[in-house]
């Protein structure tokens, strides 16, 4: 009976994992054509996927890398003012480090016997059983895992639900090297995040564990033509830098600082899509669905971690019911259908809040509560 994972991101690589510490083996094929083919983004805000870390027997290794004093925060508002600044103590719980993504990738990878994941291997399309390649090959399967991210193409073997755009558009840069190059930048950012929200966008810069910090600056309430009507041209960073801080006209140019300070290579778009709350799909007992291509959510720090839940649910459940995949799968799936659906709900809350003109203020009072 094979198991044919499509991608190996936190959900497909967490699956992997936990069926090889169940004794069953599975072949994850991956679009990248290697493990370093494409740099993997930022930071993640590990809570209860830590629960499906442990299940994967990794949590020591993870605690052992995971950044405690990513958990620190100062928030501001775009004057410059100064709303809340949390520090995190030495010796704070690690309820939600934060870790590099290539280092959860690579912790998950290197956990794998060697040769479980085929790279180049973009999954094209899948009949009678069989999985076929853009690069030409194909292979058997038993049992199809989409663990294939936003804009899964395994989707729509189970429904025709398609993401739709969430009113947002980000711009992402970094400063890499901030220490070296930029220490009073380094020193206003602080060990963890950096949030500044203010009339409808918002700057989210961050501190990573290779010595750059991560920038995201929003655009709420703004259509998919965002970019085009905003004349952002991503062939020609310099202007974007500049078309960004234009944007942000009255902001304090310590805030905007970071921006110029951005260098050319990081620049890249980002407009942000979400799959409608709730979704479900009739089970079928030869195909399902892990982590964001089951239900991609607003990025407010639950989509890794129900991923990685995904996967250890959905392995826990097909070591359970061995041999019985339409079993396995209906189980998972229930359980998935009901946790996700909470966090989605929970998500598309946060999001509401961070939309809003006043987002600051609900944001201190949201971790304030008076
Ligand atoms: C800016 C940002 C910040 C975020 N921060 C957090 C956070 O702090 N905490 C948190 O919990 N979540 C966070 N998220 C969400 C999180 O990144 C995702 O929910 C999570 O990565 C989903 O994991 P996944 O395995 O489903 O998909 P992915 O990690 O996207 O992996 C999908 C894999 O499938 C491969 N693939 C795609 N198409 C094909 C194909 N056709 N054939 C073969 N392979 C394919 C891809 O190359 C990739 O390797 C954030 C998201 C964004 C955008």
């Amino acid at each position: 009976m094979t198991i044919a994972i499509v991608g190996a991101g936190m959900g497909g690589l967490a699956l992997a994992r936990v069926l090889h510490v169940n004794g069953i083996e599975a072949v994850v094929y991956e679009r990248d054509a290697a493990r370093g083919a494409r740099r993997q983004g930022g930071m993640l805000d590990i809570h209860s996927g830590q629960r499906a870390l442990r299940e994967a027997g990794l949590l020591e290794r993870f605690l052992a890398i995971a950044r405690r004093e990513g958990q620190d925060m100062r928030l501001l508002e775009p004057d410059g003012t100064l709303l809340l600044q949390e520090d995190t103590p030495e010796d704070a719980p690690m309820a939600r480090p934060e870790i590099d993504r290539t280092d959860l990738r690579t912790l998950l990878l290197d956990s794998l016997p060697e040769g479980t994941v085929r790279w180049g291997h973009a999954f094209d399309h899948a009949e009678d059983g069989v999985v076929h390649f853009a690069n030409g090959s194909s292979a058997r399967y038993d049992l199809l895992v989409g663990a294939d991210g936003a804009n899964s193409r395994v989707r729509s073997l189970l429904t025709d639900a398609r993401p739709a755009h969430l009113g947002q558009n980000a711009v992402e840069l970094a400063i890499p090297d901030i220490d070296r190059t930029h220490p009073d930048l380094a020193a206003m950012v602080g060990r963890g995040n950096y949030w500044v929200f203010g009339d409808g966008k918002s700057l989210a810069a961050q501190r990573n564990g290779d010595g750059c910090v991560r920038i995201g600056v929003s655009f709420y309430n703004t259509g998919e033509d965002w970019f085009t009507t905003n004349g952002i041209r991503f062939d020609d960073p310099p202007a974007v830098r500049a078309r960004l801080i234009e944007l942000l006209a009255g902001w304090h140019p310590r805030i905007t600082a970071l921006i110029a300070a951005a260098s050319d290579d990081t620049v890249a778009p980002r407009p942000l899509a979400t799959l409608p709350v709730g979704l479900t799909w009739p089970s079928n007992p030869t195909v399902t669905l892990v982590g964001d291509a089951a239900h991609l959510m607003p990025p407010v720090g639950e989509g890794a971690n129900m991923a990685l839940l995904d996967g250890a649910v959905l392995g826990a459940a097909l070591a359970a019911h061995r041999g019985d995949f339409g079993a396995a799968v209906a189980e998972y799936e229930k359980e998935m259908f009901e946790r996700t659906g909470k966090a989605a709900r929970m998500s598309a809350d946060m999001q509401e809040l961070l939309m809003s003109p006043d987002a600051s203020r609900r944001l201190l009072e949201f971790f304030q509560p008076s």
